[in-house]
C-alpha cells in the first residue's frame, strides 16, 4: 500500500437518501504533510443541500417513532464497526487532517465512544409527572425530537466532532445533513458509510461536502422543514451563523473557539505540570479548541517549568503524521501554518524570547514547537487563538494574578490548573470562567461529560447527559387526573 492510499472503504461521493450521489463538479483533498492529493470527492451546490433535508425531512417521519431500543441498537452497531476498523479511520484522519498517529488513534477511538455512550442515552431518555402546587392539575413533561438538525463541523477533529453530534441526534430520533469541512471531508464520507452498514435507515444520516460553505448553508438553515442548527468551529462563523438563525428563532448549539489559560500554581509539582501541559498544548499539534494556548507559571517556579517544558518539546519527532514514529504532524494546509507562523512573527516584533524547539522537515505544513518567554499577559499571543505547536510563558506573582490573567478574555472554553492538591485545585477553578477546567491533568474531554463553553465560546452543551437534550424539544402536558 503506497504511504498515501486511502482505506478501501472510503467513499468520495455525497451520501444523500441512503445513495452515493455524484456531482458534476469536483473537489480535491490534499495531505498536508506531502502536498499530494488524496482524492477527489462530491462539492455539492445548493439544489443537493436541499435534495438532503429532503431525504432527512423524509426519514424523520419513521425513525423519530422508530423504537428507542431500535435506535439504541443501530448506535451500538456503529460502535463496533467503528471499533473493528479504527486504523482505517485513524488512517483517514491522520491523511487528511496531518496530525500525528498517535493523535489520530486517539481520536478515533474518543469519536467511536459517542455511539457507545449514546446509545446507552437513546433508551434512557427521560420524562416527568408531578402535581401542580395548587394541586389543580397535574404536569406531565415529554421530550420528543426536534427534527431535522443542520450539523457543521470543522477540521481539527475530522471524526470526533461528527460523532459527537450524530450519535445524540438519532438517539433523540432526529434525522441530519452534515456538512463537514473541505478539508477533511473523508472521515465524515467514511463515517456515514459505517453508519449505513449498522442500519440506519435511508435519509437518518446525509452528508453534503462542498466548497461553498456559506451559500448552501443559507440555503439549509432557511428551510422551515430544517429544526435546529449544531456547529462547531470558530467564533467568528459562529456569530455569522446565529445572526441567520436569529431570522427563524432556530435553536442553536455553538461549540466555538477558545483561548484556554494553562496555570502553574505555587507549590504545584513542576514535573507533572510539564507533563500535563505536553498533553493540553500538544495533542493535535496544539490544534484543539481547547489547547493550551497560554501560560501562566509563579515566578518561583516559572524558569524551571520553562525549561522542562522546552527539553520535552525538543524530545518529539516531527514528520507525516500517517508515519507511526513521529510525535508531531502537519498543520492542516499551509494557510493555517501561515496563520502561526504570522503570530509568532507579531509576538518577536513585541520583543519576545522565542525558541524554537526541534526541526521540521522541508515539504509540508510543519511548524516545530515554539516556546516563547519574557513576554507579557495581553500579548498577541494571549490574546489570540493560536491553534499551533506555541507556548507563551507568563511569569506571575499570585494566584490570584493567574486568576485575573486566565478571565480576561471573551472566551471560556477550557482551563487547566495545577495546584498543590486537588482542593486548592478545585477552589480556583470555581472562580475561572469557562465550561471546563482539567484540575492537575492535561486533558478533559469524555463522551460521558459535558462539554461546551461559557462566555463567546459557545451555547450548549455537548456528550455527557446534556448532549441529547440539544436535540429534543421539551413539551408540556396540563391534565386533571
Ligand atoms: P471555521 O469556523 O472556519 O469552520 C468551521 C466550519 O464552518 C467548517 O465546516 C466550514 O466549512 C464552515 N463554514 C465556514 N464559513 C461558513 C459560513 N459562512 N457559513 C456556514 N459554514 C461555514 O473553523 P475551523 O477553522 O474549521 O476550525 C477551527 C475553529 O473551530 C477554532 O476556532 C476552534 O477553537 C473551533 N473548535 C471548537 C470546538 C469546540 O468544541 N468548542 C471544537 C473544535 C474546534
Amino acid at each position: 500500500m503506497s504511504v498515501d492510499a486511502l482505506p478501501a472503504s472510503t467513499p468520495t461521493r455525497l451520501l444523500i437518501g441512503g445513495e452515493w450521489i455524484s456531482t458534476a463538479a469536483g473537489l480535491n483533498v490534499i495531505n498536508p504533510a506531502s502536498y499530494g492529493t488524496l482524492a477527489q470527492i462530491g462539492d455539492a451546490g445548493v439544489p443537493e443541500a436541499l435534495q438532503a433535508v429532503d431525504a432527512a425531512a423524509e426519514a424523520f417521519q419513521t425513525w423519530s417513532v422508530t423504537p428507542a431500543r431500535m435506535r439504541a441498537e443501530i448506535l451500538r452497531n456503529a460502535f463496533d464497526l467503528m471499533s473493528a476498523n479504527i486504523e482505517d479511520c485513524a488512517r483517514l484522519i491522520a491523511l487528511e487532517n496531518g496530525k500525528a498517529w498517535r493523535d489520530a488513534m486517539g481520536e478515533a477511538v474518543y469519536a467511536a465512544e459517542f455511539f457507545r455512550w449514546f446509545s446507552e442515552e437513546a433508551a434512557r431518555i427521560e420524562g416527568g409527572f408531578r402535581y401542580a402546587p395548587a394541586r389543580d392539575k397535574t404536569i406531565i413533561t415529554d421530550h420528543r425530537p426536534m427534527g431535522v438538525a443542520y450539523m457543521i463541523t470543522p477540521w481539527n477533529f475530522p471524526a470526533a466532532m461528527i460523532t459527537r453530534k450524530l450519535a445524540p441526534a438519532l438517539a433523540a430520533g432526529c434525522t441530519a445533513v452534515v456538512k463537514p469541512p473541505a478539508e477533511t471531508p473523508l472521515t465524515a464520507l467514511w463515517i456515514g458509510e459505517i453508519l449505513q452498514q449498522a442500519g440506519a435507515p435511508a435519509g437518518v444520516v446525509n452528508i453534503v461536502t462542498t466548497s461553498r460553505s456559506g451559500p448552501i448553508s443559507e440555503a439549509i438553515l432557511a428551510d422551515p422543514r430544517v429544526a435546529t442548527l449544531s456547529f462547531t468551529g470558530s467564533t467568528y462563523v459562529g456569530k455569522l451563523l446565529l445572526k441567520q438563525t436569529a431570522e427563524r428563532v432556530l435553536p442553536s448549539s455553538m461549540e466555538l473557539g477558545g483561548n484556554a489559560p494553562f496555570l502553574v500554581l505555587e507549590g504545584a509539582n513542576v514535573d507533572a505540570a510539564v507533563s500535563g501541559a505536553m498533553i493540553a498544548k500538544m495533542r493535535n499539534g496544539g490544534a484543539a479548541c481547547t489547547a493550551a494556548n497560554r501560560f501562566y507559571v509563579h515566578e518561583s517556579i516559572s524558569t524551571e517549568f520553562a525549561d522542562k517544558f522546552e527539553a520535552a518539546l525538543r524530545g518529539l519527532r516531527i514528520g507525516p503524521g500517517i508515519d507511526q514514529a513521529n510525535d508531531l504532524g502537519a498543520m492542516v494546509n499551509d494557510k493555517e501554518r501561515d496563520k502561526i507562523l504570522e503570530l509568532i512573527g507579531e509576538a518577536a516584533a513585541e520583543g519576545a524570547t522565542i525558541t524554537e524547539a526541534g526541526t521540521a522537515p522541508a515539504t509540508g505544513a510543519f511548524v516545530v514547537p515554539h516556546v516563547v518567554r519574557g513576554i507579557e499577559h495581553g500579548s498577541v499571543l494571549t490574546r489570540n487563538e493560536v491553534f499551533g505547536p506555541v507556548a507563551p510563558i507568563v511569569t506571575v506573582a499570585s494566584t490570584d494574578e493567574a486568576v485575573r490573567m486566565a478571565n480576561d478574555t471573551e472566551y471560556g472554553l477550557m482551563s487547566y490548573v495545577y495546584a498543590q492538591d486537588a482542593g486548592e485545585g478545585i477552589k480556583v477553578a470555581r472562580r475561572l470562567e469557562s465550561g471546563m477546567v482539567a484540575i492537575n491533568r492535561g486533558i478533559a474531554s469524555d463522551p460521558a461529560a459535558p462539554f461546551g463553553g461559557m462566555k463567546e465560546s459557545g451555547l450548549g452543551r455537548e456528550g455527557g447527559f446534556a448532549g441529547i437534550h440539544e436535540f429534543l424539544e421539551t413539551q408540556y402536558f396540563a391534565v386533571d387526573l
